[in-house]
């Protein structure tokens, strides 16, 4: 294996950066990948087979020693489909046009980017306003790939979806791990065994495919959402769908807050059919708020033993009383299960769907000739532009700043 120590020269990196010089007979866009440094991420921004690609388009790759080795791609398999593996992190960012992340940089790493380096990822910036700071103050670019808009034209770069989809896949593995019973119904010399009851709270993207991923492992399904649309979706995939008299479509096809008595409506119902499941997988948030709650300390009381949830909005306040984040929980003899990153559980596949996301994100930042655009006028790279020369560009971030006097 081969591995080079390299970066453009800070003139280089400013030529490219002033003039777009990207032709066939300028510099390529250099594109680096740096490993991830986040406790528990084991994915990466990108993978050979669409390392492969952008090579063949111009693009010269560089990635870090190791970035791919949590994910299963090692630097051998990087190094044969184009890229130059780089063992020093400073030289690495050093000679980036393009850093393409999965989890925001630090500010210690947006430190050694030059102005104008472009930065795509994960930014999740209402909980790093330091870093977005940074960005904007050593006037970095940043694309949030969490705000690409949920537009039909966008869904090859849909990075979210891409991860809720994984996410919901691997909580109905870890409900299943962890459930006292079969799922299936069996019928053996032993007895016949019933169905475990599985119940999804919150019908999107993770909640379909912990749908149906039950499912296909023989559970009896039922699912609950407060968007009156995703009704059709589950019963089309053998579920049962619980109706509520609330229709809580909100813009953009996300939920809006229910009103305190359709809250009351709600609790009711779900609470009878958490009594009645073996596992409870609850997936239910909106955006840039904290997770409702939608199971009380109280309504734990009343499940079967040897229950389980699976509780996938941990992360952002949690839907059951008794979550912990990153932690499990047992009260009643019922497991609550907080994790923490589903997606990066299965880093192979996850890197590889989010590598083609960002690859398709990048066909709108680059055209054909390899020039990065000069204005970002198509509406999939404004709505996600979080910084620019200097500016933050997403008001709800740019308030939160200001409130925060960052
Ligand atoms: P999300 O992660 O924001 O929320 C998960 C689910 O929780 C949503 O379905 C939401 O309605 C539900 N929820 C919120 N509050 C609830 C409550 N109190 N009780 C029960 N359920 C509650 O959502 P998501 O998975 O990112 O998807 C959001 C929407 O975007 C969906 O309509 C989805 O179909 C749509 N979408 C569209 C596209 C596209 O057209 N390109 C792509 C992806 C998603």
């Amino acid at each position: 294996m081969v591995i080079v120590s390299t970066s453009n020269t800070a003139q280089e990196v400013k030529d490219n950066i002033q003039t777009g010089l990207n032709g066939p007979t300028a510099m390529p866009v250099v594109i680096v990948v740096p490993r991830e440094q986040a406790p528990g991420e084991q994915r990466v921004a990108t993978v050979p087979e669409v390392v492969q690609k952008l090579t063949k388009s111009g693009y010269e790759i560089r990635i870090e020693h190791d970035a791919g080795t949590g994910a299963f791609y090692s630097d051998d398999l990087f190094i044969a489909a184009g890229a130059k593996v780089v063992s020093n992190r400073a030289d690495l960012l050093n000679g980036a046009r393009i850093v393409l992340r999965v989890q925001p940089p630090t500010v210690a790493d947006i430190d050694q980017l030059a102005e104008g380096t472009i930065v795509i990822g994960f930014m999740n910036a209402a909980k790093n306003l330091e870093m977005v700071a940074r960005m904007r103050d050593r006037k970095v670019t940043a694309f949030a790939l969490e705000l690409v808009p949920r537009i039909t034209r966008a869904q090859s770069m849909d990075a979210l979806s891409s991860q809720a989809t994984a996410g919901g896949y691997v909580a109905a593995i870890l409900g299943a791990t962890n459930c006292p019973k079969f799922l299936p119904m069996l019928t053996t010399a032993a007895g016949t065994i019933r169905p475990a009851t599985v119940l999804i709270l919150g019908a999107g993207v993770a909640g379909l495919m912990a749908i149906a991923t039950a499912k296909r492992l023989g559970a009896l399904v039922e699912a609950y959402d407060v968007r009156r649309a995703a009704g059709e979706q589950v019963r089309s995939l053998g579920a049962r769908f619980l109706e509520l008299e609330i229709n809580a479509e909100g813009q953009g096809g996300y939920a809006r807050e229910l009103t305190p008595e359709e809250k009351v409506k709600e609790q009711q119902m779900v609470s009878a059919a958490v009594a009645r499941a073996d596992i409870v997988i609850t997936t239910a948030s909106i955006p840039g708020r904290k997770a409702p709650v939608l199971i009380t300390r109280e309504t734990v009381a009343t499940m079967r033993p040897g229950a389980v949830i699976i509780d996938m909005a941990a992360e952002s306040g949690g839907n059951c009383e008794l979550t912990q984040t990153g932690k499990t929980v047992r009260e009643h003899g019922i497991m609550i299960i907080g994790p923490q990153n589903l997606p990066s559980r299965i880093p192979f596949h996850t890197s590889q769907m989010y590598a083609k996301n960002l690859q398709s994100f990048l066909s709108l930042l680059v055209d054909n000739d390899g020039v990065i655009v000069k204005e970002f006028t198509d509406e999939i790279l404004t709505a996600s532009l979080l910084v620019h020369e200097g500016e933050v560009h997403h008001k709800p971030t740019r308030d939160l700043m200001i409130g925060g006097k960052s």
